[in-house]
């Protein structure tokens, strides 16, 4: 097949030099996986960090279905967690497409040339060669046959329309050795590496040598990804090498663990980027805990926004083990994440969980999510913490027998009574109206506050345990309620 030489310098002659590129390359699968995400933070930051340049490219020559909502997934969830890439499909760049099933020529010509360089053959056997397809071991490994075929045995196959495959031609000596930033140099026996398919017969590339061509033509310096890639690396070094290209750097992540055993998967139920924005996770929280799974910026600080991490992140604090994922952790991150909105903006997040739990539709909202924000650890806990508001919940009288606060049903049917009839005399309902007045009716009756606050707020809420004291309680739920649940109360002290 004759080689357009001068294509394969147009193609050299776009890649930019002399910036540090990185790639994020998911597959589109629907969910941002946490080990993704952390892949692509990672990515960001050392673009970010070296005033680099960051390149989303979607990885679809395995789908065997169409992937547009998966593919917007990718975007909806980049932007959301603030990974503003700056080549993509969606935004373009200047060694596009960025879409492999979109560059599907690119790589049967390379793989045409890589055949001329001799790193690669056609392969003519069919999948059913058992005979060529396995080692001594009794693993699975092709046995280089076609490798040795004859240019005459070639183009008697080509033209009886033989399908083929075209495979990486390993030599059968000598070792390699690639050079990992966390893991260092990995020197392996190249007769324990197999000529992998590079072309499969429908003309697609396999991932081995998409990858390859795809950072290269793209001028990635930082290939960041996971450890599961790292056995594959001595191949693609071959390939580069075959080619006559320089070798990206490689920073192969540890895997993100559920336990000490076994890696977190979404098909065993562990949640995924959107699972956990679903489960009451702000974003910024979680990506904040997840830039610290494996990554260790040194010192104590642990709070980190996006912009200093684009300042300060450093591939040599990343650990070569695993890192487990730690949900109690994360809860700390998300309940300080939320404690540091300002009260506008916890409310409008807060929103549709309070309106879960609440539904009368002139629920005083952002007082709730006053009572709220400092209180809860996911957005999730929000409902349950106030549904009494729009429902009294059954109670007992003894909710307001209460040791500490000195509260007996004598004090309580006392303390009620006497602030029913303050209640329906005060002119204001006001947060201050009512603690004032509260605090002055104790003086009166020569009780300590909270031997009269604990069967307000008992009666006003139903519950021992509430967000908020019986002052913002009262005020939230308006005077005529807070009057009538008082004389409920009341009405089980007699
Ligand atoms: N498409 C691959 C994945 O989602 C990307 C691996 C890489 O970054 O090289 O796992």
């Amino acid at each position: 097949m004759a080689l357009d030489y001068k294509w394969f310098e147009e193609m050299e002659a776009r890649i930019p030099k002399g910036e540090v590129r990185t790639r994020f390359a998911p597959s589109p699968t629907g969910y941002m996986h946490v080990g993704n995400l952390r892949t692509a933070l990672y990515t960001y930051l050392i673009a970010r960090v070296n005033g680099g340049k960051f390149i989303l490219r979607i990885e679809d020559t395995d789908q065997k279905r169409l992937v547009g909502d998966a593919v917007k997934v990718i975007y909806e969830t980049m932007a959301r967690c603030g990974l503003s890439h700056d080549e993509g499909p969606d935004v373009g760049g200047p060694v596009g497409p960025y879409i492999q099933t979109d560059r599907r020529d690119f790589y049967g010509k390379y793989a045409e040339l890589l055949i001329e360089k001799g790193g690669a053959y056609r392969c003519f056997c069919n999948k059913d060669d058992e005979e060529a397809s396995s080692d001594d071991k009794g693993f699975a490994k092709y046995d280089g046959r076609c490798s040795r075929l004859s240019p005459e045995e070639i183009q008697a196959k080509l033209d009886a329309g033989v399908p083929y495959v075209i495979r990486q031609k390993i030599p059968r000596e000598g070792s390699t050795t690639f050079s990992d930033e966390i893991f260092g140099e990995i020197t392996c026996p190249n007769d324990s590496l197999d000529d992998n398919v590079l072309i499969k017969s429908d003309g697609l590339p396999t991932y081995n040598f998409a990858n390859v061509i795809d950072d290269h033509l793209m001028g990635i310096t930082h290939v960041v990804r996971g450890s599961e890639y790292l056995s594959s690396a001595p191949k693609y070094d071959l390939l580069y090498k075959s080619f006559g290209w320089d070798i990206p750097k490689y920073i192969h992540c540890p895997p993100v663990m559920r336990d000490a055993h076994n890696k977190m998967s979404k098909r065993h139920g562990d949640p995924s980027y959107e699972d956990l924005l679903a489960q009451g996770y702000l974003s910024d929280a979680v990506v904040n805990y997840v830039a610290l799974l494996g990554w260790s910026p040194g010192g104590e600080q642990e709070i980190y926004s996006l912009d200093e991490l684009c300042r300060i992140f450093n591939i040599h604090g990343i650990s070569k083990s695993p890192a487990i994922f730690d949900i109690v952790k994360l809860n700390y991150f998300n309940s300080e994440y939320i404690r540091a909105l300002t009260p506008e903006a916890f409310a409008k997040e807060a929103e549709p969980y309070i309106r879960q739990a609440v539904k009368k539709p002139d629920a005083d909202i952002a007082g709730i999510a006053a009572l709220l924000q400092q209180r809860c650890e996911k957005l999730t806990d929000i409902p349950e913490k106030i549904g009494f508001f729009d429902e009294l919940p059954e109670y007992t009288a003894d909710l307001f027998v209460h040791k500490k606060s000195k509260s007996t049903p004598e004090t309580a049917a006392k303390a009620l009574t006497e602030t029913i009839a303050m209640f329906e005399a005060l002119p204001e309902w006001t947060d201050t109206a009512i603690h004032d007045c509260l605090i002055a009716k104790a003086v009166e009756l020569g009780m300590k506050n909270a031997t009269l606050m604990w069967p307000v707020r008992i009666a006003a809420a139903g519950l021992a345990v509430t967000p908020g004291g019986a002052v913002e309680i009262c005020r939230i739920l308006g005077k005529d309620e807070t009057i009538r649940r008082l004389k409920v109360g009341l009405e089980k002290l007699a």
